[in-house]
């Protein structure tokens, strides 16, 4: 990894397509200087949501997270950029908006801790395997 220059995952989940927020919020990332290097329109499978949520499958709201994320199409993009993982995750803010800072995408958008409106990898390794997830292995190789 060059000069700390990182690609990292982001998910708009259906509420973002139903709400239409997907533009606006892609602006906020392209404003701080992230550049999209990808993007797909992606139907979430109760399989999908296995895989990807699999730290969350025993927890009893697990059922909601399948309902919620298979309602409708998602887009997932990857983001390139100065230390893009923790800028990320900083713009998208805590999981539930009542803990997100003023101003990040959860406490302006989010409805509830459930309805969130993005993902974002938490992690170097994680956004890694998330990209390998939905890319596939070439794309998640070190910039
Ligand atoms: P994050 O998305 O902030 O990385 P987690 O990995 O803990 O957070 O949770 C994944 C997703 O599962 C959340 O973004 C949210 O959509 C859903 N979720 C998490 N906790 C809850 C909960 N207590 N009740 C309902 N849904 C939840």
């Amino acid at each position: 990894m060059k000069d700390n220059l990182e690609q990292t995952l982001v998910i708009f989940k259906p509420d973002a397509l139903r709400r239409k927020l997907v533009g606006e919020i892609m602006n906020r990332f392209e404003r701080v200087g992230l550049e999209l290097t990808a993007l797909k329109t992606i139907r979430f499978t109760e399989e999908l949501c296995r895989e990807h949520y699999q730290h969350l499958v025993e927890k009893s709201f697990f059922p909601e997270i399948v309902r919620y994320m298979t309602s409708g199409p998602s887009i997932v993009g990857i983001l390139s950029g100065y230390r893009a993982v923790a800028v990320v995750r900083h713009l998208v803010g805590a999981t539930d908006p009542l803990e997100a800072a003023p101003g990040t995408i959860r406490a302006d958008y989010a409805l509830s801790n459930q309805e969130n409106v993005v993902h974002a990898s938490a992690t170097i390794p994680e956004a890694q395997a998330e990209i390998a997830r939905f890319f596939g292995a070439e794309f998640s190789t070190d910039l």
